[in-house]
């Protein structure tokens, strides 16, 4: 299944909600797709907020994706790709660090995009693990809402009970670092 001319390696894109995130990874899946390499695109099932079997951009440009309930089952539906691309990756939590280095052993090219930080502004796991095993990392930051500063946050705007973050577009904004309130007490890791 390697790819002669296409070696396996890691690429991360992370960032704030609202960078281009899924943008870039539709990108790349496009040129490999007219580069001949069989893709493979992949989202999680709870994060069905536009579309449950496409990847879909704020601007509503959109690209097949096979809704998985976890890695374990992406591992299996990415049986026969040369290019596996994971939106969201932060949704799959720790399952997907091994899944990924499967992946990478079986000679697979894998693009994983995820919010850097959470709505407590800590790292969003398993994005900084991921980004030390990539071979290209790739950092997308929206303009803060209050500022225009480049942003690595994404404020929350309304209560959150869990750590998913998913919750309706009107719920977030990309904040800098000086105009970035972390949520209070963050709840325990489930
Ligand atoms: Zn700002």
């Amino acid at each position: 299944m390697t790819h002669p001319t296409h070696p396996a390696k890691l690429i991360v894109v992370h960032g704030s909600m609202f960078a281009g995130k899924t943008e870039y990874l539709i990108a790349r899946l496009r040129q490999a797709a007219v580069e001949g390499r069989h893709v493979k695109a992949f989202k999680h099932a709870i994060d069905n907020r536009y579309d449950p079997t496409h990847l879909v951009t704020h601007t509503q440009d959109r690209f097949d994706a096979v809704p998985v309930s976890g890695a374990a089952a992406l591992l299996e539906q990415a049986v026969g790709a040369d290019v596996v691309a994971i939106d969201e990756g932060q949704f799959f939590r720790h399952e997907l660090i091994p899944v990924v280095q499967t992946l990478l052993n079986r000679g697979v090219e894998v693009i994983v995009a995820g919010i850097s930080n959470d709505a407590w502004g800590r790292p969003f796991e398993p994005l900084p693990q991921l980004i030390e095993m990539a071979d290209e990392v790739v950092t997308k930051q929206s303009p803060c809402r209050v500022c225009g500063a480049p942003s690595p946050y994404t404020q929350r705007l309304s209560p959150v009970d869990t750590l998913h973050m998913v919750g309706g577009l009107d719920d977030y904004e990309p904040r800098c670092a000086a105009h970035f309130t972390p949520l209070p007490g963050p709840p325990e890791r489930r």
